[in-house]
């Protein structure tokens, strides 16, 4: 029998990632000095072909430049997050050294779900939960080595992802008020309300949970799409007299679409008179609760139930790593009400396991990744990169509102804002042809919304290298394209 050809075998680490970090590092340093487009998008059938991905899967890599040359065309097919023009999603602009514990979780894997099964990333998930719920008002500060796990203090989890998050914590909403729907199914009278705008995941996780996309009762909004708390108490008073029961109340801080926040306070004394669940979906905005000049836009938010908080938005942690915390540890102790012995507690055994209440069941090192994003520059850093985003988004709103051809419909809370051009002139369908003329040509890449029924470009300020030169460039190419394609 023929013996198969002997394959390259990667086995030394050093060189291999030595070569890698230096595409990595060059690739930052044309992201940063914005000397490639931001993105420029090939068919998926030539990028696969340039990849040679059906070859590669056969043969394996034949040697270490082959693995070089892998990465590197594949560095050419992305978006170049690190570009000052890179105002797209909400999705971190990571420091320089943030994948380093992607890199050590991926040579390791020790996943954090039991603590037995790696105890250093368990650990750095308890903190970096101890350290949110104090931000929070959750957990006093001199408690972030507090590991228990018990039902008399605020707890929480990490997630991949703020959709998870949101169904963990609408079902812990529903074992509080309807504990025998985990083993009888659910019972015909709940619902949620909420904002309209609410993010998708709160839909989702309804669907999800068997009780159907409309259990969730939207709750008026103004032109800005913020609730309205006079509704709120309208809409309660409307679903009680039919017989129903509100399992949750959902507000927004902030808003995927336009940033904005709910006011948080109003619905969190509503929900505390009437003893009603309040979630509050901070994926995007909870990041206000690190500065003292921000916190305010979600005051009240400690007499909340459950709360979601992305890490790998605001706070540089790529993708991805999500809290959902709870006020009452015991909320989430009780959420998933089935038992696996094999990974339940007796008093032999060290440290605590997350995995009975995560809809999860591996995870990856969630909290050294948010631990890292924080120790790489200081908790103040962040913060002030936090607060500098803003201000920024304030200041380019600031730029537009002083034109007389782009509109702006309400002035900025967070890094995320909404304007179109000449909305007088230009309909929907042409706002959208706008953006893809700009993110297609790879000048720019920005996002686009609804707000109202009406289509608006977005930009979300995340990245550190963004300057006042880049908004009045943007200003300038849109109005260029916008001259092309419409004939102003
Ligand atoms: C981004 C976002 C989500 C979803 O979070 P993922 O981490 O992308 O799953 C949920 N709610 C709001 C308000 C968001 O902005």
């Amino acid at each position: 029998m023929k013996s198969p050809k002997p394959t390259f075998s990667p086995t030394s680490i050093t060189a291999t990632t030595n070569a890698v970090s230096t595409l990595l590092s060059d690739y930052i340093a044309q992201s940063e000095a914005n000397a490639k487009a931001v993105l420029q998008q090939e068919e998926p059938k030539i990028i696969a072909e340039k990849l040679a991905l059906k070859k590669l899967i056969e043969s394996g890599f034949s040697s270490q430049e082959n693995i070089v040359d892998f990465v590197a065309t594949y560095l050419t097919h992305t978006n170049h997050l690190k570009n000052p023009r890179y105002m797209g999603h909400q999705v971190a602009v990571p420091q320089e050294l943030s994948g380093i514990p992607d890199f050590i979780h991926g040579t390791i894997n020790n996943p954090g779900s039991l603590y037995e099964m790696g105890p250093a990333p368990a650990t750095l998930e308890g903190f970096m939960i101890n350290w949110m719920l104090a931000k929070v008002g959750w957990l006093e500060d001199d408690k972030l080595y507090d590991f228990e796990f018990t039902p008399h203090r605020a707890n929480g989890v990490l997630t991949h992802g703020g959709s998870i998050a949101n169904l963990t914590a609408l079902t812990a909403a529903r074992a509080a008020i309807a504990p025998e729907a985990w083993t009888e199914g659910n019972p015909d009278d709940l619902v949620v309300l909420g904002p309209a705008n609410t993010h998708y995941s709160i839909g989702r996780a309804l669907s999800l949970m068997g009780l159907g996309k409309n259990a969730f009762i939207p709750v008026a909004v103004d032109a800005h799409e913020v609730m309205d708390v006079a509704s709120l108490a309208a809409v309660y008073q409307q679903v009680k007299s039919k017989g129903k029961r509100v399992m949750a109340v959902v507000a927004n801080a902030c808003a995927t679409s336009t940033g904005l926040f709910d006011p948080i306070e109003a619905i969190a004394d509503f929900c505390q008179q009437q003893q009603l669940w309040f979630h509050v979906d901070g994926a995007h905005g909870a990041v206000v609760l690190m500065s003292d000049k921000q916190r305010f836009k979600m005051k009240g938010v400690e007499k909340a139930d459950s709360l979601i908080w992305d890490a790998h938005k605001m706070m540089r942690v790529p993708s991805l790593c999500t809290a959902v915390l709870f006020k009452n540890g015991a909320h989430l102790l009780q959420n998933f009400q089935q038992k696996g012995s094999y990974v339940f507690h007796d008093s032999k055994v060290i440290g605590m396991d997350t995995m009975p209440y995560t809809i999860e069941c591996t995870k990856s090192a969630l909290g050294t990744k948010l631990f890292w994003a924080l120790a790489l520059e200081g908790e103040n850093k962040l913060t002030h990169y936090v607060e500098t985003r803003f201000e920024q988004a304030l200041y380019f709103y600031e730029m537009l509102s002083a034109t007389d051809d782009f509109h702006c419909l309400y002035r900025p809370q967070t890094n995320i804002l909404c304007f179109q051009y000449r909305p007088d002139q230009l309909n929907d369908a042409q706002q959208l042809e706008l953006r893809y003329a700009l993110v297609n040509h790879g000048a720019f890449y920005l996002t686009s919304c609804e707000i109202d029924g009406k289509r608006y470009l977005r930009v979300v300020v995340m990245n550190p290298h963004t300057q006042a030169s880049d908004f009045v460039t943007l200003i300038a190419v849109i109005r260029e394209k916008a001259q092309d394609l419409f004939d102003l």
